[in-house]
C-alpha cells in the first residue's frame, strides 16, 4: 500500500491507457507473433482476486512464484539461478514510527514542526532506534557532486554527523537552460534517491530533501502516504547508509531560512550557480526514529532461452510481478489487484518469452526472463539482481522493461521514457517505424519517470535500457481521447482497487502491437553482435564493449 507515485511510473501507466474501445476484448493481429490469447490468460489469472494483490511476503507471493515456474517450464525455458528458477532476495520489513515533532534551536529561537504537516521523516537503517541530536544544520544547494558538469555542493564541506537541507530536482530545471545539465529534462541527480545517496557518502547525519510540487513531480500528500507505515527494504550489503532521511515542506524551508538568521537572500538562485557554495544555518537539529524490524526473503523469477552461439553474451527482459496487495477498502473491494501494475506486464513477458520459444532456432546471444520482485516498494528486486546478478553484468547487452500495458488499442505512437539515453532508442524506432509508428520523447521529462522503473537499476549499473510503449495517439481515435483514457485511469484507478481484469476485458492490440516491438527489439540485438552505446551526454554514461 505504500509507495506508488514515487516508485512505480506514473507515465508508463499514463502511456498504457491509450485507446479505442471499438473492439472488447483481444483484438486479434494475424502477422504477429505475439498472442493476444495468451496475454489475455496470464492477465486474467494474475489479476484475479486468488493472489491478494501479489504482495511481497503474503501468500500471493508464493501463488504467483508457483504460476510463474510453472509456465516458465512449460515452455521449456531453463532456470536462470542453477537449477531454480527462484532468486532469494533478502528484505527486511521496516514500520517506522518517527518522533511526532522535531525540533530546530535557531538563533530565532525553537522551531518546533509536526510529523507530516512540515516534514516527513524515515531511517532506512536497519536498526530499533535511531537518533539525531543537536545536529548542525546546512544548506547544501542541490546536494550534487557532478563532476561531468563541474558540479559539486559538497566541495570542501565537512558534514560528518551533520545535517544537510537540499533542495528537489537539479539546476537546470530551475533555470530552464538546456545547457546547465539537462534543462528541464531531470537527470539522476535531481532525484531524491539521489540526494539521500549522495548525503550517505557524504558521511551526513540526516538529509532533508525540500519539497515543491513542479520540481519533485508530485505533491506534498504523496510523500506524506509513501513515507509512513511499513516499508520493505533490501538487507543492507555494505553501502553508506543515512541514518536519517526525510522531507520539508517548502513553507518549512521558508521559516528555517529566516530564522537562521544566516543572511540568506535568493537562495533558491545562489543554489543554481555554479559557484555556490553551502551555507551554515546557525541552527541545530533533533529528531529520531523507532523502527520496527522483521527479516524474510523475497523472490525473483529468472528463466533463461540459452544461446545459440555466444550464451554468455545476454539481453535482460524485466516486468516486476509484485503489486501492493491488501489495503483500505474503496467500494466495498481491498484486494488492490494490479490488473495494469503489473499483471499485464507480466502477462506482456510471458508472451514475449512464448514467443521465443517458438523460433525454429535460438538466437545467437542468450535472453533471460527476469520478474522480479518489490518494485513498488522501492525498485528492490531488480536493484538486488544488479547488485547479485546470476549472469555478469560485463555480459548483459541490453535491458528491455515492462510496466504495464496499452490496455485500449493500437497506438500511432510510441513513446520513449528517458529518450536520448542510448542507442536503445533506434533500435525502439526501426521497428517502430516498420510498425507504421512514430516515436516521441516522453512529454513530460522533467517528471524523472526514467527513474522509477526496474530498467533504471540497469541503467545505474551502465547497462542502456528500454522503456517504451505506445497509448499517446490512438490508432483511430487519436489523441484527445488517448488523454482522457489516461486521466481516466489515473483518476478512478491507478493503485486502486479498481485496477482489475475480467476474461476478456480489454482490447489487447496495442499490448500485441508493443509487445511485437520488444520482441523484435530484444531478437535484433540477440541475432547480432553489437553493444547499445550510452549517448554522450547521459549521466549512466561508462565504456562499453563494442
Ligand atoms: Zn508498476
Amino acid at each position: 500500500m505504500r509507495s506508488s507515485l514515487l516508485l512505480c511510473s506514473l507515465l508508463m501507466i499514463l502511456a498504457s491507457c491509450g485507446p479505442a474501445n471499438d473492439q472488447i476484448g483481444p483484438e486479434t493481429d494475424q502477422q504477429s507473433t505475439i498472442d493476444s490469447v495468451t496475454i489475455d490468460r496470464h492477465l486474467t489469472e494474475l489479476a484475479s482476486d486468488k493472489y491478494g494483490g501479489r504482495l511481497p511476503f503474503s501468500e500471493g507471493e508464493e501463488l504467483t512464484l508457483d504460476y510463474l515456474e510453472k509456465e516458465l517450464k512449460a515452455l521449456g525455458l531453463e532456470p536462470g539461478n542453477g537449477d531454480s528458477y527462484r532468486q532469494e532476495v533478502p528484505m527486511v520489513e521496516i514500520t517506522g514510527s518517527p518522533n511526532e515533532t522535531m525540533t530546530i534551536q535557531t538563533p530565532s529561537g525553537p522551531l518546533n514542526w509536526t510529523l507530516g504537516e512540515e516534514y516527513m521523516t524515515f531511517s532506512e537503517v536497519a536498526r530499533e532506534e535511531t537518533l539525531v541530536e543537536d545536529s548542525e544544520v546546512i544548506f547544501a544547494g542541490f546536494g550534487i557532486v557532478a563532476p561531468e558538469y563541474g558540479w559539486n555542493d559538497y566541495e570542501d564541506l565537512d558534514v560528518r554527523g551533520k545535517t544537510v537541507v537540499v533542495m528537489v530536482n537539479d539546476p537546470g530545471y530551475y533555470l530552464e537552460d538546456s545547457t546547465m545539465f539537462k534543462g528541464k529534462t531531470m537527470t539522476y541527480y535531481g532525484r531524491y534517491t539521489y540526494k539521500f545517496e549522495e548525503a550517505a557518502r557524504q558521511g551526513a547525519a540526516a538529509c532533508f530533501v525540500i519539497h515543491e510540487t513542479g520540481a519533485a513531480g508530485y505533491p506534498w500528500f504523496v510523500i506524506q502516504s509513501s513515507w509512513s507505515g511499513t516499508r520493505l527494504m533490501l538487507e543492507n550489503e555494505g553501502s553508506p547508509e543515512l541514518p536519517v532521511g526525510g522531507w520539508m515542506t517548502l513553507d518549512a524551508a521558508r521559516a528555517l531560512f529566516t530564522a537562521s538568521q544566516a543572511g540568506i537572500t535568493g537562495w533558491f538562485e545562489r543554489a543554481t550557480r555554479a559557484d555556490f557554495t553551502a551555507i551554515p544555518l546557525n541552527s541545530k537539529l533533533t529528531t529520531g526514529v523507532r523502527n520496527e524490524l522483521r527479516f524474510d526473503q523475497s523472490y525473483n523469477i529468472i528463466a533463461r532461452l540459452p544461446g545459440a552461439e555466444r550464451p554468455d553474451e545476454h539481453i535482460v527482459y524485466t516486468a516486476h510481478w509484485d503489486h501492493i496487495g491488501v489495503g483500505p477498502a474503496v467500494n466495498g473491494d481491498s484486494i488492490y489487484n494490479g490488473a495494469l501494475d503489473n499483471a499485464s506486464g507480466t502477462a506482456q513477458l510471458l508472451a514475449i518469452a512464448e514467443a521465443y520459444t517458438e523460433m525454429e532456432e535460438a538466437p545467437a546471444r542468450s535472453v533471460v526472463f527476469l520478474f522480479v520482485t518489490a518494485e513498488e516498494q522501492g525498485l528492490f528486486g531488480s536493484a538486488y539482481y544488479v547488485n547479485n546478478p546470476v549472469f555478469p553484468l560485463s555480459d548483459a547487452v541490453a535491458n528491455i522493461n515492462i510496466d504495464g500495458i496499452n490496455p485500449f488499442g493500437k497506438a500511432k505512437d510510441l513513446t520513449i521514457t528517458g529518450a536520448g539515453q542510448s542507442d536503445m532508442d533506434q533500435l525502439a524506432k526501426a521497428v517502430a517505424e516498420l510498425q507504421g509508428r512514430y516515436v516521441q520523447a516522453d512529454p513530460e521529462p522533467e517528471k524523472g519517470y526514467f527513474f522509477r522503473s526496474d530498467h533504471f537499476n540497469f541503467a545505474k549499473a551502465g547497462i542502456p535500457a528500454l522503456y517504451a510503449q505506445g497509448g499517446y495517439d490512438h490508432w483511430t481515435e487519436g489523441k484527445e481521447y488517448s488523454a482522457q483514457q489516461m486521466e481516466d485511469f489515473v483518476i478512478n484507478r491507478y493503485h486502486q482497487p479498481a485496477d482489475e481484469y475480467t476474461a476478456g476485458a480489454w482490447p489487447l492490440g496495442g499490448a500485441v502491437q508493443d509487445g511485437e516491438l520488444l520482441f523484435r527489439v530484444g531478437l535484433d540485438l540477440a541475432r547480432g553482435e553489437s553493444w547499445p552505446q550510452w549517448a554522450e551526454d547521459s549521466e549512466f554514461r561508462v565504456e562499453r564493449r563494442r
